[in-house]
């Protein structure tokens, strides 16, 4: 067993600007990818004052699950930077992973993304997480959206080369926004906790980052503005985020990808609701692990989503779930999900959200 994590990892409020002299030291020209609510939150301010008299080209169009043509896009639009900066949620994160690939390596095609052997090397990656969720600030992940399905692609040279942590930016975040992201951060630390890749050293992080968001979550969601309770919610999921760089996600995620681009669901909470049924398949199976997890939140992971209020506004018929389970059934996070899923099972874990959250 070993953990890998090589991303200088800054935490703090003001952690941008606190890092002037950092930021003038890493190149000359900065590509910033971002969305437009980097705007209204300080962070595009921050970074743009730190990048004084650098070239700075900044694209903050990226989309919620980021299309490869978007990806594709960049890359032809902006050949030559020497460092890639992502700023925002997950979706601008993992879009500056594949655009900093593609750069790089300017003869490859996007698909070519997906195919490890043929690359070795990123132009010099930086993440901003404006979000408290995704994690991708401490991941080697990327996942863009391919014809209409959820994909992921994962390489080393896409560890962040420095990540600036400051909950500051979450403070302005909707309450939708907080608990979806919030919800993520929970899917993965316990889908990593579950994982047949977790080791000693991943579990320590996952049972923290659990923790901190059974305690604080339900507070923040009743006083969003509470900077004590932001920056828990960013530590955890800054934790869970490290915990999946080991071990990946299970199959919670893999359920949940197609809520999210079919029902426009968002990733976190289309992920979270499915955790309950993942921990009984895999108690079911002699998983000690799931008790762990069962046990602290006092019996039922359910009475903990009533309290936050978790539903789904959404139409999910029996034609949705068949097609949907077609599609998990060859998702690789079956192999590293404790327990036994076959078609039948799969289809029983959409039945079970829909008669719970719907
Ligand atoms: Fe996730």
């Amino acid at each position: 067993m070993g953990f890998f994590m090589p991303t200088k990892v800054l935490y703090g409020k003001d952690i941008v600007l606190r890092n002037r002299e950092l930021f003038q030291s890493l190149g000359e020209t900065f590509l910033i990818i971002t969305g437009k609510s980097s705007r209204k939150n300080g962070s595009l301010d921050d970074v743009l004052d730190v990048l004084e008299r650098k070239h700075v080209y900044i694209y903050d169009e990226t989309p919620e699950n980021p299309p490869m043509e978007v990806v594709e896009e960049i890359s032809e639009r902006f050949e030559d930077v020497d460092i890639v900066i992502g700023l925002g949620g997950g979706s601008p994160m993992d879009t500056a992973k594949a655009v900093a690939v593609l750069i790089e390596n300017k003869h490859l095609k996007p698909e070519d993304l997906y195919d490890k052997s043929k690359y070795q090397s990123a132009k010099p990656i930086i993440c901003i997480p404006t979000t408290a969720g995704t994690g991708s600030e401490v991941t080697q992940y990327s996942v863009l959206t391919v014809n209409g399905r959820k994909r992921g692609f994962s390489h080393e040279c896409v560890f962040p080369k420095i990540s600036f942590i400051d909950y500051k930016y979450t403070l302005t975040l909707n309450e939708s926004l907080t608990l979806s992201t919030a919800l993520d951060a929970l899917s993965h630390a316990i889908e990593g906790f579950l994982s047949t890749k977790a080791t000693p050293f991943s579990d320590m992080l996952a049972i923290e980052s659990v923790k901190i968001i059974k305690e604080y979550l339900p507070r923040l969601m009743s006083d969003l503005a509470n900077e004590f309770y932001r920056e828990r919610m960013m530590f955890a999921s800054t934790l869970a985020g490290m915990v999946i760089a080991q071990t990946g996600t299970t199959i919670a995620h893999a359920l949940g990808y197609s809520l999210t681009t079919d029902k426009g669901v968002k990733h976190g909470l289309a992920t979270a609701i499915f955790l309950p049924y993942e921990l009984k398949i895999a108690k079911k199976h002699g998983c000690q692990k799931a008790n762990i997890i069962i046990d602290m939140f006092d019996g039922s992971m359910y009475e903990f989503y009533r309290l936050l209020n978790v539903r789904l506004d959404t139409l999910i018929t029996d034609d949705d779930i068949y097609s949907w389970a077609s599609i998990v059934i060859n998702a690789s996070h079956l192999s590293v999900t404790p327990g036994k899923y076959d078609l039948e099972t799969i289809v029983e874990a959409y039945k079970e959200v829909r008669e719970r959250f719907c």
